[in-house]
């Protein structure tokens, strides 16, 4: 799997002797196996997940396991508003993988569905018709094959942050099991709190045992007949990319628009032209829009100044109005982060770049806040050598490593003895943390509400 960091031991150490259910499912040439296939539409791109499972064992946790993968090419689905067709089209590569990694007998059985997240929710927002024709291509496309569609749609946050939450758990097997009898295997285990940094949005999810003061953020889950109470709260606009966009527009508005603007969290010796249309096309900076063209060029030159970067950095937040008894930020309520934590997407991305490129370890807060003022502090040059391949997001660590220190420290309130308890990590053995697996488990009613019947009444 992949190098996971931080605290969270338990998180790791169930990654190991995960295969031995694989070899079972192919006896005599007849493969038992059962597929499912998620279409994951973010933000920034596609991704396609092959889910697999034995047939005679879909109630139980933890054995779907992820069968191969396929990364569209080109941008998300949102980005093709003005040319939809193009959309549906950017998905055949895939799909065709597919139609050769599920056998062809199971084509016709195999469910398929499409979700997309927060670059969809904003392109609704912004152009209603043009969110409408890139489902309705998509949906085109998808039904063009011989699988079993059920249906592309745009997620809520709410959904994005629980299905997340979901996957960890249900790969973790925290999840109560039952054995053979219908005997409790364990009593109920502790859950992982899941965190998701994609391009749009960000989401927190985590059981709790506090007063959730906010009904919009309580979200009751009964799963195997156990019952959970689980906060989530998704902030749109907080994902990668926007918050990017919204860091250039703060930074241009200190600069009153000058020919060549300081930019604090790019590293000394990038400087970069780009149009004010790039900044200001989504409803995430919009408010923000300057009374120039949009088509003004405008030049950006580093200055690889940590404190002033986080400076601008903390200004995308709002951390004094709040009419609960806590909040983490822009009026949200959340209660104390409690448990162990995974944290993946782009948290993982920005954790994985501090340990393996800049060699530093996370541990404590401090690391993290340290860490990311040695990146701001390092030249164009110098992290150009240390990490050519990286070379397009290279200028953006900065920030975005300045972004995570302050959304989980002043956003999300975690300290120097709840920090450690976050593991950032994208898989859980070979399967991809998301909310892709915790979908398809709820529409495919793998994860029953209740105790299977079949057991229960073994129980008598
Ligand atoms: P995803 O997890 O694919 O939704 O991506 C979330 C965000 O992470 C997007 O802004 C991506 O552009 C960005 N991203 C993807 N790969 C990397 C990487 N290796 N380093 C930094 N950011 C990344």
């Amino acid at each position: 799997g992949d190098g996971g960091h931080g605290g969270a031991g338990d998180v790791r150490r169930h990654q190991r002797g995960r295969a031995e259910h694989r070899r079972h499912t192919i006896a005599n040439g007849v493969d038992f196996s059962m597929y499912g296939i998620v279409l994951d539409a973010g933000s920034s791109h596609t991704a396609m997940f092959i889910y697999k499972w034995p047939a005679d064992k879909e109630n139980d946790t933890g054995v779907v396991s992820e069968h191969s993968m396929c990364d569209v090419e080109g941008p998300g689905i949102s980005s093709y508003s003005s040319d939809p067709p193009a959309a549906g089209k950017s998905l055949e590569h895939c799909l065709n993988q597919a139609l050769r990694d599920v056998p062809k007998e199971k084509h016709a059985v195999t469910p398929l569905y499409l979700g997309a997240t927060a670059g969809m929710r904003l392109l609704n927002i912004a152009n209603l018709q043009a969110s409408n024709a890139v489902l309705s291509t998509v949906t085109a496309m998808l039904k063009s094959y011989p699988f079993d569609f059920r249906g592309a749609k745009i997620l809520s946050g709410e959904e994005e942050g629980v299905f997340g939450w979901v996957t960890a758990n249900y790969l973790l097997e925290n999840f109560i099991k039952r054995g053979w009898l219908g005997e409790w295997i364990q009593p109920k285990k502790k859950t992982l709190g899941a965190m998701d940094f994609g391009g749009a949005s960000t989401q927190i999810t985590f059981e709790t045992r506090d007063t959730i003061e906010d009904p919009r953020n309580e979200v009751m889950l009964k799963l195997y007949g156990q019952p959970y109470k689980v906060y989530t709260h998704s902030f749109l606009c907080y994902g990668r990319d926007q918050v990017l966009k919204r860091l250039l527009s703060k930074l241009l508005q200190a600069e009153s628009y000058q020919a060549t603007v300081p930019n604090p969290c790019w590293p000394t010796g990038y400087r970069k032209s780009l149009s004010l249309s790039s900044i200001y096309d989504s409803p995430c900076t919009e408010k923000e829009r300057p009374s120039l063209p949009l088509n003004t060029i405008i030049t950006m030159a580093g200055t690889g100044n940590g404190s002033l970067c986080a400076l601008h950095i903390s200004k995308l937040f709002n951390f004094t109005t709040c009419s609960f008894s806590r909040c983490s930020f822009d009026g949200i309520f959340q209660p104390e982060v409690s448990g162990n934590f995974i944290a993946f997407s782009a948290f993982f991305y920005t954790v994985d770049f501090i340990q393996t490129v800049m060699e530093r370890p996370v541990h404590l807060p401090k690391d993290l806040k340290d860490a990311a003022e040695t990146i701001c502090a390092t030249s164009w040059s110098e992290l150009l050598q240390k990490a050519p391949k990286l070379e397009k997001r290279l200028s953006d660590y900065c920030a975005t490593s300045m972004f995570v220190y302050l959304l989980t420290t002043r956003g999300y309130n975690f300290n120097n003895h709840s920090f450690p308890n976050i593991a950032f990590q994208k898989k859980a053995g070979e399967t991809s943390i998301g909310w892709a697996l915790g979908y398809m488990l709820n529409l495919t009613n793998m994860i029953p509400a209740e105790e299977p019947a079949s057991h229960k009444s073994m129980l008598y």
